[in-house]
């Protein structure tokens, strides 16, 4: 058989050789625990606080405004029920696109959602409607996970900051933060917090060439969450448990490696991204692309097959050997709708017709005109 056309980046990404390599020594030889005060053991505390530095600056941040985590649904965890702990009585404001990671801390608290339009993106004068005295936090995801569309995090930082000015005028104490999940980002996005504007940033090492259960939470200087996870104290108490060192250093390596090649790797896959619309709309002109045209992340692609099952287009392409999803990877599993696509003002019916395709490193021009032509097949009856 020959070789799986895989695209579900979006999903996980392979480990880089680079990164498999800078991670392997710390595993075995370099297995210390970073706490512990002999000498081979301060080494291993060194490589760590380096690859907390190398995260630091690829979010142009400083070391100790990084925390490494479990991946990025630990990371939204930290910032969500870390912000809104310290305030039990304020509000926290969502998207109403974000990822699970997202909406099920936030609604543990006091929360409202904000809207999105029919591209997937947030409406900005909601938005300003949405915040009162109450609001402590604003979550807006950077891309979306299921409709690659990209929020305009320097206007919501600019809103942010006229509200904070308005509650200095007014002295009103509590904080406004505001808090990004850029799992999807860092392939093709700038990531630098002070051109974000945004003081949270979640990070996730498996969607970065990375391992899983790897990511980190960028917490701004003098943002004061209270840690989820209590124990030793490690992570400056945010995220006790002893480090995973093999993983931040994979993490460091990998995000390093997708912000050195981010400029050519977004042109190339834009490119191949044009490529294969232009191609879908000849061969199956009924599909129907979703989300955002101009401010879209160049590897996510939402499709609807309209009339077509998409769990049983998923099947047929696996076994003709393409693997792609049916929704995101984690609302796969679930028998409910996409709230996403929902969302973005799709029927449930279209929803139930939906591909997620995303592309990645690996993806050749070779292999999307096969998948389209496999997708021709399965279409037309
Ligand atoms: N946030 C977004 C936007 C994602 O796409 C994902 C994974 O699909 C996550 C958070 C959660 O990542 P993980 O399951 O690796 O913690």
């Amino acid at each position: 058989m020959s070789k799986a056309i895989y695209l579900d980046y979006a999903a996980a990404t392979p480990v880089d050789p680079q990164v498999l390599d800078a991670m392997q020594p710390y595993f075995s030889d370099k297995f210390y625990n970073p706490s512990a005060n002999y000498l081979a053991a301060r080494a291993v505390r060194q490589a760590l606080e380096q690859a907390r530095s190398d995260v630091a600056s690829c979010l142009g941040a400083r070391p100790a405004e990084v925390i490494f985590t479990a991946g990025a649904t630990e990371a939204n965890n930290l910032a969500i029920q870390g912000a809104m702990r310290r305030f039990p009585d304020g509000e926290v404001l969502v998207s109403s696109i974000e990822h699970e990671s997202v909406l099920e801390p936030a609604s543990l608290f006091k929360h409202r959602q904000i809207p999105v339009d029919a591209q997937g993106r947030i409406l900005l004068n909601k938005l300003s409607n949405l915040i009162n005295d109450k609001t402590v936090l604003i979550s807006v995801g950077f891309v979306n996970n299921e409709l690659g569309s990209v929020q305009p995090m320097r206007e919501i930082a600019d809103i942010v900051g006229q509200e904070r000015k308005k509650r200095r005028a007014n002295a009103v104490k509590k904080p406004l933060w505001l808090h990004t999940d850029a799992a999807q980002a860092p392939n093709y996005f700038d990531l630098h917090v002070s051109r974000l504007g945004v003081d949270l940033v979640s990070i996730n090492g498996g969607k970065v060439y990375g391992p899983k259960q790897s990511g980190a939470l960028y917490v701004k200087a003098g943002v004061t969450l209270t840690g989820i996870i209590l124990g030793g104290g490690q992570e400056s108490n945010l995220r006790s448990g002893t480090e995973n060192v093999p993983g931040a250093i994979g993490l460091a390596e990998a995000l390093k490696l997708a912000q050195d090649r981010r400029k050519a790797e977004s042109q190339r896959i834009s490119t191949l991204r044009q490529k294969f619309i232009d191609e879908l709309k000849q061969a199956i002109p009924d599909a129907v692309i979703n989300g955002s045209k101009k401010s879209t992340a160049p590897h996510i692609l939402s499709v609807s097959f309209p009339g077509v099952d998409n769990e049983r287009l998923m099947f047929q392409l696996d076994e003709a050997g393409v693997q792609v999803a049916a929704g995101s990877a984690c609302a796969a599993g679930k028998q409910q709708p996409s709230h996403v696509l929902a969302a973005v003002g799709l029927s449930d019916e279209l929803i139930r017709s939906t591909l997620r395709i995303s592309l990645g490193r690996a993806t050749k021009e070779a292999e999307l005109h096969k998948f389209i032509s496999l997708l021709r097949q399965f279409t037309t009856v």
